[in-house]
């Protein structure tokens, strides 16, 4: 039989979020939140060996229910497209961007100049040791580049 996670007795009351911490009572349950808040969710990590890990609700998720939030590893424009801002990927206007001025790279506003997004490009080309020529970018690319 589950225990409680505070005291080890055992018992049948679970947490109704992720179904899978037991309490003896809502004494315990509510002592333990601050600790079990934050692996407390609706699925589990399951194991296969052809497949891997997999995750398994533990509860009945609803429609447009948000169980997980992961950080992309890495955020960058498509191979082919149009000038953006390499802070936040939106479309750059020819007529109002300014050019990093550490690197040259075009932005949308000095708000994306210190963007972690833009960290790795800005240090290698300053590293590189010329800064790029944005108009060349902006007017359709030379080989300054
Ligand atoms: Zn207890
Ligand atoms: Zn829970
Ligand atoms: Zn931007
Ligand atoms: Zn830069």
């Amino acid at each position: 039989m589950p225990t409680c996670a505070i005291c080890g007795i055992p018992t049948e009351h679970k947490c109704t979020n992720c179904n899978q911490t037991f309490y003896c009572g809502k004494v315990h349950q509510k002592q333990h939140w601050l600790t079990h808040k934050v692996d407390c969710r609706p699925f589990k990590v399951e194991h296969s060996d052809q497949l891997g890990r997999y995750l398994v609700a533990t509860r009945s998720i609803k429609p447009f229910e948000i169980i997980l939030k992961e950080a992309p590893l890495l955020c960058t424009p498509s191979q082919v497209t149009s000038p953006v801002c390499l802070g936040c990927l939106n479309g750059i206007e020819p007529s109002d961007y300014i050019d990093c001025e550490n690197c040259g790279w075009p932005l949308c506003g000095i708000e994306c100049k210190g963007k972690p997004e833009h960290e790795a490009e800005c240090e290698f080309t300053v590293k590189r040791g010329s800064k790029v020529s944005t108009l060349a970018i902006i007017i359709g690319g030379d080989s300054k580049l």
